[in-house]
């Protein structure tokens, strides 16, 4: 077919020739007003049933909470968490949190053209949760704060508040947070990655840390042969000429593997030692990370956890040979604060249901609220 005459370039083989078409006008755009759901179902009605819990204002209902913002030091941050609660209780936020773990991550370990990615697909209202959650500074955006202006506990308040609304995004959002501290083990390596850990910029997908705004972290200690007890891991670091090491070995369970750094545990020549590992490395390949397949997990369903094998994959030494569980320690320890605070929405979380199910449901003749 090459080199005949009238041959076609793409565009018009698709579309033909430019022809000159009339403008269509744009409709007059409309706020649609949606379907209410029907109660009359032909073979009985439905009634004594609550309305969607939605539209509520979850500071004005927690006054114990704004006396603690204010005690702690963080009264300022009110306004902000306020707008913040409204996000938490609408509508719009409650349907993406139960889009985000109806469906649930999926895994591409290759592309189509069999070429390996190791990437993780998440449905919008993952992205949109995460933005939620980034935009207003939950992640690391407290470390960049003056010491004494009450960042931290803002932060806290807010991760308790959006832990009401979905849990499992909350872990790459507590993870990234919890990094800065043990990062600042080597201030170089704090330098360069904590102008893009603090920034209010979700930015997903795998690129070179260096060309992203906006970074998340993830840790990864936990092999098949021990979770609590890291000192049996068996992933081996050797060092190389320039300064960096290579790690050969696996993971068992790596939370959020999409995030774009990992503190990793592997033994190096004088014993376990914390490892910076990016997904992408500074020339823009994919460092040797091989997620093998998915956690299938009980709860935290939106969020991904990887198993997951290091095939001479490029790590920066952070802190001590031999000292890596006092190194990750601080960030592991940061997240068990958040797991308090994760935990404590989450039975706010199901008080505020409970209390809105009685007001609305009646038994014998009273509302569930007034029956003693
Ligand atoms: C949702 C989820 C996300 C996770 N994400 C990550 C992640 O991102 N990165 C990561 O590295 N890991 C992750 N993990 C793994 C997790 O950190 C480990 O499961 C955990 O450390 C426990 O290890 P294990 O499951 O091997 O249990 P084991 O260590 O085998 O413990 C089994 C039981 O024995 C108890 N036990 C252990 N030691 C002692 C002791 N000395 N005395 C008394 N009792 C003891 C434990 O409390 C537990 O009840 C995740 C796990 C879950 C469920």
């Amino acid at each position: 077919m090459s080199g005949t005459s009238g041959t076609k370039n793409v565009g018009e083989a698709i579309s033909g020739p430019a022809v000159a078409r009339p403008r269509p006008t744009a409709p007059a755009v409309q706020t649609p007003v949606p379907a209410a759901p029907g109660t009359d179902l032909g073979t009985h009605e439905v009634t004594n049933q609550p309305p969607p819990l939605a539209g509520f204002d979850p500071l004005a209902c927690d006054p114990a909470l704004v006396d603690a913002v204010e005690r702690e030091g963080a009264g300022g941050a009110l306004p902000t968490l306020a707008l913040l609660g409204e996000k938490v209780a609408s509508e719009e936020f409650r349907e993406h949190a139960r889009l985000a773990n109806e469906n649930s991550p999926v895994l591409r370990t290759h592309d189509r053209y069999g070429r390996r990615i190791d990437e993780v697909e998440f449905h919008p209202s993952w992205h949109a949760l995460m933005g939620l959650s980034v935009g207003w500074g939950l992640h690391a955006a407290p470390w960049q704060a003056a010491p004494g202006t009450g960042a931290h506990v803002a932060r806290a308040a807010g991760f308790y508040l959006v832990s009401q609304l979905e849990q499992g995004h909350c872990c790459p959002i507590s993870m990234t947070y919890a990094s800065v501290p043990a990062l600042r083990h080597d201030p170089a390596l704090a330098a360069s990655f904590e102008p893009g850990l603090t920034a209010r910029m979700y930015q997903p997908g795998l690129a070179r840390p260096g060309s992203k705004t906006g970074l998340l972290v993830g840790m990864s200690m936990t092999e098949k042969q021990g979770g609590s007890d890291v000192r049996a891991g068996s992933t081996v670091a050797t060092p190389s000429d320039d300064g960096t090491y290579r790690l050969t070995g696996h993971k068992w369970f790596t939370s959020a593997p999409m995030n774009d750094l990992f503190l990793t545990l592997a033994q190096a020549p004088r014993g376990l030692t914390c490892f910076v590992l990016p997904r992408v490395l500074p020339d823009g390949s994919r460092n040797a990370i091989r997620l093998q397949r998915l956690k299938d997990k009980l709860g935290n369903r939106s969020n991904a956890s990887a198993e997951l094998e290091y095939d001479d994959a490029v790590g920066w030494r952070l802190g001590e040979e031999g000292r890596g569980v006092v190194t990750i320690i601080e960030m592991v320890s940061m997240t068990r604060l958040d797991c308090v605070l994760g935990s404590a929405g989450t039975i706010r979380a199901a008080l505020s249901e409970a209390a809105h199910h009685v007001a609305h449901r009646s038994a014998f003749g009273e509302r569930l609220a007034d029956q003693p």
